[in-house]
């Protein structure tokens, strides 16, 4: 599929939603699409799981999450994560670290230094953003936001298939990640008033895609 020119500058489609809704594989395939970067806000909140699992931090102490995570170098790059400059790709795709992400994410000193090294990247314009919080906290004001969802058994059916878990494990941990995001106190996941839902259960990646293409052609977003 060719690449489609003439961007608006500050160009920034939002795409939040639940675990295992397909956030990643759209993003990647839309941004390449679009020609636009591909931001994983998750992989941020990942790495600050990482490193406080690694140092021994608390995952309830804000104050010393919030001063690691100040202190750490992420370098979210559309295909590895860095931290401190070490490839952490694949250490944090472990499920004890999707579950300590949860609960890092949870206070508002550990998201607050994620949303301005969030904002700051987005500054330079052009992005494809994954998250939970980035129709609504991060970006408020981008152009096209999406929420994307998936029945819950589709949701673990396509983790469990990505990650070789087994279906029940993987379904009562994204019930209880999901669970936790959506009751915090900050950032919540929660669909932004203004955004499209789309439900991905049975669709293909192509599919989703080629409908948010057309969103964006028809906002004016991208040339027709
Ligand atoms: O998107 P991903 O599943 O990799 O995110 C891991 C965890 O990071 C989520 O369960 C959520 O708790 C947290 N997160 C967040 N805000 C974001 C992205 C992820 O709180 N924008």
């Amino acid at each position: 599929m060719g690449r489609t020119n003439s961007i608006l500058s500050d160009m920034l489609i939002a795409i939040d939603g639940p675990a295992g809704a397909g956030k990643s594989t759209v993003a990647r395939a839309l941004a390449a699409r679009l020609g636009l970067t591909y931001l994983d806000s998750g992989a941020m909140y990942r790495c600050v799981a990482l490193a406080a699992i690694r140092s021994g931090t608390a995952l309830d102490d804000a104050d010393a999450l919030a001063a690691l995570a100040r202190g750490l170098e992420i370098a979210p790059d559309a295909d590895r994560a860095l931290l401190d400059g070490e490839d952490v790709t694949e250490a944090i795709r472990e499920p004890e670290v999707s579950a300590a992400a949860s609960r890092v994410s949870v206070h508002q000193e550990v998201r607050d230094a994620m949303v301005e090294r969030q904002r700051a990247l987005l500054d330079s314009g052009g992005y494809v953003v994954e998250g939970r919080d980035i129709g609504t906290v991060v970006s408020p004001g981008a152009p096209l936001k999406i929420f994307l969802t998936a029945s819950p058994a589709e949701r673990a059916r396509r983790r469990a298939a990505e990650t070789d878990q087994p279906l029940e494990r993987v379904r009562a941990a994204q019930a209880s990640r999901d669970a936790r995001d959506r009751r915090r106190q900050h950032g919540a996941l929660r669909r932004a008033e203004d955004s499209t839902e789309i439900d991905t259960t049975g669709l293909a990646v192509d599919q989703v895609v080629d409908r948010i293409v057309a969103m964006a052609r028809e906002r004016g977003l991208v040339a027709r």
